[in-house]
């Protein structure tokens, strides 16, 4: 049997209930992915350029598997699918993003699959929340860390702790 291998996702929700999608992402993807073993706190950024639509709650998480990457990926987007069925009847768009950010130290140039994530040091919504889990964890094609990334990231919007929304 093959080794685990660490897999990073970057988690994404602007629509619906975006605390309890988050929740059932991770929880659907601790039961058909891997081991979910290190998961970053929620962020919030407003959406890019789209001032009319409401602000991400982002998260990465750290999943430690067994699935090649394209079985990793296939799961990604049921999971997004399961997400988005929901709200497809109520809201009429897609709630949920899981993207693949890194996946051990692989290198992947597919038409469906690229790795790491091809925006990942241009997108402070991602690197923030990937260097709380994992600072030290090098890029394999930059050569550089994610701490590194995040202090000569360029994007210029905020990425905020997530502190609730004061519903208790
Ligand atoms: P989007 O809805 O914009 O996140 O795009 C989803 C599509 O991007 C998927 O159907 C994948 O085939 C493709 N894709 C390419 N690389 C990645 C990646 N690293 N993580 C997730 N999706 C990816």
């Amino acid at each position: 049997m093959s080794s685990p291998v660490t897999a990073y996702l970057l988690l994404g929700s602007n629509l619906g209930n975006r605390v309890a999608l988050l929740r059932d992402a991770r929880a659907r993807l601790a039961a058909t992915a891997g081991q979910v073993v290190a998961a970053s706190a929620l962020y919030e950024t407003a959406a890019w350029g789209r001032e009319d639509q409401p602000a991400f709650l982002n998260q990465a998480l750290a999943i430690e598997t067994l699935l090649s990457a394209g079985e990793l990926l296939a799961r990604c987007l049921t999971t997004e699918q399961q997400a988005g069925r929901e709200r497809l009847e109520r809201w009429g768009s897609r709630t949920l993003d899981v993207d693949i950010l890194l996946y051990g130290p692989a290198i992947i140039d597919q038409p469906d699959l690229t790795v790491p994530h091809p925006r990942l040091a241009e997108r402070r919504f991602a690197l923030l929340p990937l260097a709380e889990i994992a600072p030290q964890l090098v890029h394999p094609a930059l050569g550089l860390t994610m701490a590194d990334l995040l202090a000569r990231c360029p994007d210029p919007l905020p990425v905020r702790p997530w502190l609730g929304d004061g519903v208790l």
